[in-house]
């Protein structure tokens, strides 16, 4: 299957899964998650519509955005280093992986210099999983209320990755979770009035469920560009 076909099929399951559970498929964007993918593959998917993509690592997004033709835009989706968060400032259009207020000061200050504002997501980690970064529902609320101090910063929402299960359905309290911890947070007025709050969750695997649950923002890899060889 052609990279064109992939996204041709992702879209016709995200509306019917959106019409079955009472929501607007326009409501949902597709990351398409090309990470140890060529730019190469960027290309085609940016020729069959895809305009917003995701990459989780620095060197290998900048090397790859140099190479392309066209401008899509990038989202952030794996772990910032702070000796990074310079480049990422200047790379994407959103940062959905923010777990930390030192990082959160650190790209307000790489952005007041270039000028920029950026939509940032919190990473949480809804499951509490010891091998997953982000903060604890506690911390996400605290957090919040320091980066509304930094000027050059919009948090729009939260992402997270649940712990990896057997069954796409296990995943399923999660996305609750954090859909239910986002509302808290929207009626405390936390996040910046003059965006939609998102809620990034899912993956290939388990898009579906996040849909039903109240993704805004799902990423996929593997279901679009195929396996990745590393
Ligand atoms: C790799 C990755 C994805 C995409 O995963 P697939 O299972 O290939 O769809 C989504 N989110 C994050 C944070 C990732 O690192």
């Amino acid at each position: 299957m052609s990279i064109a076909q992939n996204l041709e099929n992702i879209h016709k399951e995200v509306a019917s899964i959106a019409t079955n559970c009472g929501r607007q498929p326009e409501e949902i964007q597709i990351v398409a998650v090309s990470k140890r993918f060529p730019s190469e593959a960027i290309e085609q998917a940016y020729k069959a519509g895809q305009m917003l993509f995701g990459e989780n690592y620095i060197q290998e997004a900048e090397k790859k955005i140099a190479e392309l033709d066209n401008k899509p835009l990038f989202h952030f989706i794996g772990h910032l280093q702070r000796n990074k968060a310079k480049t990422a400032a200047r790379l994407f259009d959103c940062i959905e992986t923010v777990d930390s207020f030192k990082l959160a000061k650190s790209l307000n200050g790489h952005l007041e210099r270039e000028g920029r504002v950026l939509k940032i997501l919190l990473q949480v980690n809804i499951g509490k999983d010891p091998k997953k970064a982000g903060t604890t529902e506690q911390e996400t609320e605290k957090l919040l209320q320091e980066i509304k101090q930094l000027p050059h910063l919009r948090a729009v929402g939260l992402m997270t990755m649940p712990p990896l299960t057997d069954a796409p359905e296990e995943a399923r309290p999660y996305f609750r979770n954090l859909r239910m911890l986002s509302e808290r947070l929207t009626s405390k007025g936390l996040f910046d009035s003059d965006h939609k709050v998102e809620l990034s969750m899912g993956m290939s695997g388990d898009y579906p469920i996040a849909i039903e649950e109240g993704a805004t923002i799902i990423r996929i890899g593997t279901a679009i560009f195929g396996t990745r060889s590393y």
